[in-house]
């Protein structure tokens, strides 16, 4: 298939690159709007990102244009307009799953790198300022970390929290039986916020999850407890959690995501100024650590996408050409 590929970075070219041979790939640098949408004409298929636009007016030019698929080279589909791709015909494809150990372990790496301050350490011994003072941190062996949301990410990052020697409580409208075996006690929400010193975001951004840590529910969580999420910034009521971080009614946010991350995540702003407000308040708070959205970012994870998306590409291409009307994803 002629496949138009938009937001293309450097990192995941040259896993995309080794099946030029079984589709024909067009490497867009630029993101996916209503008015870029026009670089995918002569293209059957776009392939596209998380911060790639994917509402109904772009989906109906792309319509315009002759594509019938769309290969989202994620697992979260919350920037795609399903209804209206359903309604234009458009088949969406997405990477159920890939190394769900990337978004883990780097949510358990900005879990750690917040416990033991490890960025300022750094800046310190860069400086060469060897001083430890100011760098106490906390065990997180018997600590109860809440896990809402635990399928492939959230199990993944329970087990090494339970390698950890934590307490865990979960929240997921469908626990995981080996969780359950594992010894995950599944609890309500608000006992998971009462009772955790982690809360840890995995689930989906949906219309039922949109800000499921507003006020409200970060006023039910411990003061000095750590929110971490690595999950999606529409989870979060931002300005809330940072209000809570001013008053001292929240430890902490470890956070690889921004709910206005498309704006500014994955491009370089060092040289110009960064105007949202909210942004700037996160990345100069003393009590937030923040990653520009990079935990799928392990060579594991990127080898898996490029070959799941390939595969189902093929198999969307062998299905038409056998004349199979409905392609699962
Ligand atoms: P998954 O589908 O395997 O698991 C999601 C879990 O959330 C499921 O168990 C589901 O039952 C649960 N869930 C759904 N709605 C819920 C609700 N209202 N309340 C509680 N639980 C609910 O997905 P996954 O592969 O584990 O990925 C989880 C999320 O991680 C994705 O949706 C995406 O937003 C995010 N993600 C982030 C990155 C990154 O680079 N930071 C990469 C991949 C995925």
């Amino acid at each position: 298939m002629k496949i138009a590929f938009f937001s293309t970075a450097a990192y995941e070219r040259d896993w995309f690159i080794r099946y030029q041979g079984h589709h024909t790939i067009t490497f867009i640098e630029d993101l996916l709007t209503e008015q870029t949408s026009q670089l995918a004409s002569g293209h059957e298929a776009v392939c596209a990102f998380v911060e790639d636009d994917l509402s109904e007016p772009v989906l109906q030019a792309l319509k315009r244009l002759g594509i019938g698929l769309v290969a989202m080279r994620c697992v979260g589909l919350d920037n795609v307009d399903l209804e209206a791709a359903e309604t234009l015909g458009i088949t969406i494809l997405h990477v159920p799953a890939y190394s769900p150990y990337s978004v883990a372990e780097h949510a358990v790496a900005l879990l750690m790198g917040f416990v033991r301050n490890l960025p300022l350490a750094h800046q310190r011994v860069l400086q060469g300022n060897f001083s430890i003072h100011g760098l106490t941190g906390q065990d997180l062996h018997g600590k109860t970390v809440g896990v809402i949301g635990t399928g492939h990410i959230g199990q993944a990052f329970s087990r090494i929290m339970l390698g950890f020697g934590c307490r865990l409580l979960a929240y997921d409208i469908k626990p995981a039986q080996a969780l359950l075996n594992a010894g995950v006690e599944y609890v309500p929400l608000p006992r998971l916020l009462a009772e955790s010193d982690v809360v840890s975001l995995h689930c989906p951004l949906t219309a039922q999850t949109n800000q499921l840590l507003n006020a409200d529910a970060i006023a039910q969580i411990k003061p000095t407890a750590i929110v971490l999420n690595s999950s999606r910034g529409g989870l979060v009521d931002t300005t809330a959690i940072l209000n809570a971080l001013d008053r001292k009614a929240l430890g902490g946010y470890a956070a690889d995501v921004y709910a206005d991350e498309k704006k500014w995540f994955h491009r370089d702003f060092s040289n110009k100024s960064v105007t949202d407000e909210t942004l700037n308040r996160l990345r100069s708070h003393p009590r937030v650590l923040l990653t520009a959205h990079q935990g799928f970012l392990t060579q594991e994870a990127l080898q898996q996408i490029a070959h799941s998306l390939i595969l189902q590409i093929s198999f969307y291409q062998n299905s038409r050409s056998e004349g199979i009307s409905k392609v699962s994803m």
